[in-house]
């Protein structure tokens, strides 16, 4: 699918996990790579917006998983861009294992399915040398305005970031979806910090949300993300 346009400087590769492309003054961000064998369109998508591999500066990786971490050694070989992760996930990025054991189902039977189907489907991925670490509350300065959010409940080394552009971005990596309103994901390493995490990116404000799986919300994100937490997360999953 082709790139898509969110915001001047933000644009988002769309498939089974989204991958976010940024402009600054500096050069490109890639948030994510997808499964391996993305590469090359996460490259063709940079080539359409006029730039070459040289100008991806950063690679940001929000969490282990092979759906994320998938091609980002791929893309660090072509690009020579500076890889970045949290401290708790870079070990196993470096070993290419992808997976903490006892991923647990979230609630209702599609995720149980899913889950079935996903687990060990992809256990091991090239490894990928991690060069900055990200913790809670820093500011990298791979893009001016953004924040790193530790949030750990899916997996254990996963950031989100919330940027302040465009009336408030957050990026929440895997800690929700959108797929016809914010859900849990299909699984979590511990489904109580995966909750607390989630109340935490609500006092964030923000105005957008590029979630990694579904449709981004590009208006009235905080507000939606807090009623989600209150209504439905704690209810019924
Ligand atoms: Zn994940
Ligand atoms: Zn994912």
């Amino acid at each position: 699918m082709a790139l898509k346009q969110l915001a001047s400087d933000l644009h988002m590769l769309p498939g089974l996990v989204n991958v976010y492309i940024l402009e600054t003054a500096e050069g490109l961000v890639v948030l994510d790579t997808g499964f391996p064998g993305r590469a090359s369109k996460i490259l063709d998508a940079v080539g359409s917006l006029g730039k070459t591999p040289a100008d991806v500066k950063h690679i940001v990786l929000t969490h282990c998983h092979p759906d994320h971490i998938g091609s980002a050694a791929a893309l660090k070989r072509e690009t020579r861009a500076t890889v970045w992760a949290h401290p708790l996930d870079a070990p196993m990025m470096e070993a290419g294992t992808t997976m903490r054991d006892g991923m647990c189902p979230s609630p209702g039977l599609r995720n149980r399915i899913l889950a079935k189907l996903l687990a060990g489907k992809v256990a091991t991925v090239e490894p990928v040398q991690v060069d900055r670490l990200v913790e809670d509350g820093d500011r990298p300065d791979f893009a001016p305005g953004m924040t790193a959010i530790h949030i750990p409940g899916h997996c254990n080394g996963q950031l989100a970031f919330h940027w302040d552009r465009h009336g408030g971005v957050l990026f929440p990596a895997d800690a929700f979806a959108n797929r016809r309103g914010l859900k849990l994901p299909v699984a979590t390493e511990d489904p109580q910090l995966a909750l607390a995490s989630i109340a935490k990116l609500g006092k964030f404000d923000f105005d957008k949300i590029c979630v990694m799986h579904g449709s981004p919300v590009m208006q009235g994100g905080a507000e939606l993300l807090r009623q989600t937490v209150f209504d439905t997360f704690k209810k019924k999953g």
